[in-house]
C-alpha cells in the first residue's frame, strides 16, 4: 500500500504521526508512506540551509522534536545562537538551536558536496527509523516571499518576526517558473495507491507544493484517488495563523471554501474526497456540490489514537473512491 502525502510542517507532522500508526495497523509491513514536502519556507541563514517544514517532519517522525514548543529539537541549547547574535549574524528572532544547527550544517555540507536536496534529506533521514520517506517537492530553491506595505519579506520573516500581523497582499515564489518537480516526488505521486493532502496551510504549504511545475500534472494523471483533510475546524484555521494567508488570496477560512479552492478532480481540480470536521458538518452539501465525496469526522490531531483515527478515516474515504 503506497500512500503519498502532500504536507507542510506542523499540521503535516501531526498528520504524518497519525498516518504512520494507522497505516502500520491496517497494512503492516506493506505500508509505504512517502511525504512530498513544502520547501517554500526554506531559507539560507548564517551560512546554512534551513528547511523548516522538512525538519518539523524529520524531528516529529524521529521522536526528537520539541513537542511543547512545537518546533525544533527537544532538549535544545542555544550557545551557538548566542554567539551568532553577538556577531550580528542571522536573524535574532529566528533561533537556531545547537542540535538543530547540527542538522543544518550536515545538510549544507551535503549540498556543497553536490547532493540534491532530495539526496541530502534521504541521508539525514537515514539516521532514524522514520517509517516514512521525506521527499522535497523540488530540488530547486523556490523561497516564498510576502508582499506587504513594508516591502517584500521572506516568508519566515513575515511569519516569525511579524507573526503574520503585517497584512499580506500577495505571496510570491521566487524562481518557481524555473523550478521542476523532483523526480522522486513525481514518482511517488505517479505510483501511489492513495494520495492524501495533509491538513496543512492551503496557501503557503500545499499551495506552494501545487505551484511547482509538474505537480498538478502528476496529480491529474495519477491513478490514485486524492483525498484532502480539512485544515479548518469550526470555521477556523486552528493552531496558527493560516487565516492571514487565506485572506491574502481571497479565500474564506471555511472548510467548504478551502475545498472549492482546491477544486474537485471531476471539474479539473484536485480532490476526489474531502474530510470535514464534525464542527463543519453544515458544509457537507456545499462540498458535495463541487463533485467531491465528503465525510464528516473528528479532525483534531491530538497525538496518539485521535490523530491515527483521522488518518484511518482519510484512508477509508480514499478506499471508497478507488477507481
Ligand atoms: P506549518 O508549515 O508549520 O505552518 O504547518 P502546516 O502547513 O503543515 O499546517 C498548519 C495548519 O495545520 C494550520 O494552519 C491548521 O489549519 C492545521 N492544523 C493544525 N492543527 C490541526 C488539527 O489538529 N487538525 C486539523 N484538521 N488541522 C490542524
Ligand atoms: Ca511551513
Amino acid at each position: 500500500m503506497r500512500i503519498t502525502v502532500l504536507a507542510g510542517g506542523v499540521g503535516g507532522a501531526r498528520f504524518a504521526l497519525g498516518l504512520r500508526d494507522a497505516a502500520r495497523e491496517l497494512h503492516g509491513d506493506r505500508a509505504e508512506i512517502r511525504i512530498v514536502t513544502n520547501v517554500g519556507d526554506d531559507v539560507w541563514l548564517a551560512g546554512v540551509k534551513v528547511c523548516p517544514d522538512l525538519d518539523s517532519l524529520l524531528y516529529a517522525l524521529a521522536g526528537v522534536g520539541d513537542t511543547e514548543r512545537g518546533w525544533g529539537r527537544a532538549g535544545e541549547s542555544e550557545r551557538v545562537a548566542a554567539e551568532l547574535t553577538a556577531y550580528g549574524v542571522g536573524w535574532p528572532w529566528f533561533t537556531l538551536g545547537d542540535l538543530d544547527l547540527g542538522t543544518h550544517l550536515a545538510r549544507t555540507a551535503m549540498l556543497r558536496d553536490g547532493a540534491t536536496l532530495t539526496e541530502a534529506t534521504g541521508r539525514l533521514a537515514a539516521r532514524w527509523p522514520l517509517g516514512a520517506t521525506l521527499l522535497p517537492v523540488t530540488d530547486d530553491e523556490v523561497p516564498t516571499h510576502v508582499v506587504t506595505d513594508e516591502g517584500v519579506l521572506h516568508f519566515e520573516e513575515w511569519w516569525v518576526r511579524t507573526r503574520a500581523q503585517l497584512p499580506a497582499h500577495r505571496f510570491v515564489q521566487h524562481g518557481v517558473e524555473r523550478s521542476r518537480i523532483a523526480p522522486a516526488a513525481r514518482a511517488a505521486i505517479a505510483d501511489a495507491d492513495v494520495i492524501l493532502l495533509a491538513p496543512s496551510n492551503p496557501v503557503v504549504s500545499i499551495g506552494t507544493i501545487l505551484g511547482i511545475p509538474g505537480v498538478r500534472d502528476a496529480l491529474e494523471t495519477a491513478a490514485a484517488p486524492v483525498v484532502g483533510v480539512s485544515p479548518i475546524i469550526g470555521g477556523r484555521a486552528v493552531r496558527g495563523m493560516a487565516a492571514a494567508c487565506l485572506a491574502a488570496i481571497g479565500v474564506e477560512a471555511d472548510a467548504a471554501a478551502v475545498a472549492a479552492h482546491y477544486g474537485a478532480r471531476s471539474g479539473g481540480g484536485l480532490l476526489d474526497g474531502w474530510l470535514l470536521a464534525e464542527e463543519d458538518a453544515g458544509s457537507r452539501e456545499r462540498v458535495e456540490a463541487l463533485g467531491t465525496r465528503a465525510a464528516v469526522r473528528p479532525l483534531w490531531l491530538t497525538p496518539g489514537e485521535p490523530a491515527a483515527q483521522v488518518a484511518r478515516d482519510a484512508l477509508e474515504l480514499a478506499a471508497s473512491l478507488t477507481r
